[in-house]
């Protein structure tokens, strides 16, 4: 758990929070479609998804700026979800960072503290603490303008947290930095959740910087929970096709189950034989799907794998990576030791115990 070193800005009022059958739909469509969801007080939560799977709205929602179509929302017990956002009094920080441009910097960082009547010592005790935990006590004369990226979106840090808020909320905070920046932030900003002790939850679509910073992440799609699970769980048992596709095992290949053993299975595909760990039970018979991840699909002549032709390879440091196409036209991602010239015949394997396999969805 936690450590809260910073007393200043930690929060006043930690507690659960539950989301319970959270429904909201714009029109007919709906954005959330029943998420159910419990938050242990200092947990960091990632909200992990592709673009419209309704990330921003479950996060709006528990903000109180969207309201709710069904479900609840219960902090500590209490229903909250028909409260204003600012008697929520959660902290939100936001991909454009949202600062007003012709306050300074520890004018914006006050201004939640202004917002509740708090002023004088207390207000400037407190905004000094958030500026000291965002590390910007020197530039807190300066307006946003004169800062860079990385920079205002301390300030904008340093401003959710100033007033004490029991739950952080961030919606994809680092996406508009360049990556250098983006890696430093992201150590900083699990950091700073370490040291204030409350609530975070992080919208991203991004899985490194899910898997990086979260206790748990909560995997979305079409408005629902996939998966929820610590990173190493998601990273090594998704429990769908889907989950395992966005968490990295880019290469699906189809086949025919030919035998089962224990937890494998073994299909046949393209001509190879190749197994893989059964994430869903499957038969003999049963049309499935492996799925390899492409640093553990490995070209290597004259092993006894899927024959492809190379389309693209490019140099990554410790290895090359490159896709081929099966005979069928499927993409398979994968690793090689040497560079391929584009159109060369290869033999691709998942390395042992590295593929994963489920059942392949009915037609
Ligand atoms: P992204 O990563 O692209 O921001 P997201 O997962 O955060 O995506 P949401 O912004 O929550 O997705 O949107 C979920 C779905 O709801 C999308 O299909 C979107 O088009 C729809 N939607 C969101 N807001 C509205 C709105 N105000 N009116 C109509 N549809 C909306």
């Amino acid at each position: 758990m936690t450590s809260i070193q910073n007393a200043a800005v930690s929060p006043r009022n930690a507690a659960r929070l539950e989301l319970d059958g959270l429904r909201r739909s714009f029109g007919a469509y709906n954005a959330l479609d029943g998420i159910d969801l419990s938050i242990e007080p200092g947990e960091f939560i990632a909200l992990l998804g592709p673009s419209g799977c309704g990330k921003s709205t479950a996060l709006n929602c528990i903000a109180g700026l969207l309201g709710l179509s069904g479900g609840e929302i219960r902090l500590g017990g209490n229903r909250i979800d028909q409260l204003e956002p600012e008697k929520r009094g959660f902290g939100m920080v936001f991909q454009s960072y949202a600062l007003f441009p012709h306050m300074s910097v520890r004018k914006n960082v006050g201004f939640g503290l202004t917002m509740q009547g708090i002023k004088g010592a207390e207000a400037d005790r407190r905004v000094d603490a958030a500026l000291a935990l965002v590390r910007l006590e020197s530039q807190a004369e300066k307006l946003p303008g004169q800062l860079s990226g990385g920079q205002q979106q301390r300030v904008a840090i340093a401003r959710a947290v100033v007033i004490r808020p029991p739950i952080v909320l961030m919606d994809e905070p680092l996406s508009n930095l360049d990556a250098k920046l983006r890696l430093e932030m992201r150590a900083e900003i699990r950091g700073i959740h370490d040291q204030i002790g409350s609530t975070t939850i992080y919208v991203t679509h991004d899985q490194d910087e899910a898997l990086s910073l979260a206790d748990r992440i909560v995997v979305m799609s079409q408005g629902h929970i996939e998966q929820i699970g610590t990173p190493q769980d998601l990273y090594q048992r998704p429990v769908n096709i889907d989950v395992a596709d966005f968490m990295g095992f880019r290469t699906r290949i189809d086949g025919r189950v030919v035998a089962v053993s224990g937890s494998q299975a073994e299909i046949e595909a393209a001509g190879a034989r190749l197994t893989g760990e059964m994430r869903t039970p499957l038969q003999v018979g049963d049309a499935a799907v492996l799925s390899v991840r492409p640093e553990d699909l490995v070209a290597e002549a004259g092993t006894d794998g899927i024959s492809a032709t190379v389309s693209s390879m490019e140099y990554r440091g410790r290895a090359f990576f490159g896709m081929a196409r099966a005979k069928d036209g499927g993409e398979l991602y994968f690793r090689a030791d040497e560079h391929l010239p584009r159109g060369a015949a290869t033999t691709l394997r998942p390395a042992a115990g590295r593929a994963l396999m489920f059942k392949a969805a009915a037609p």
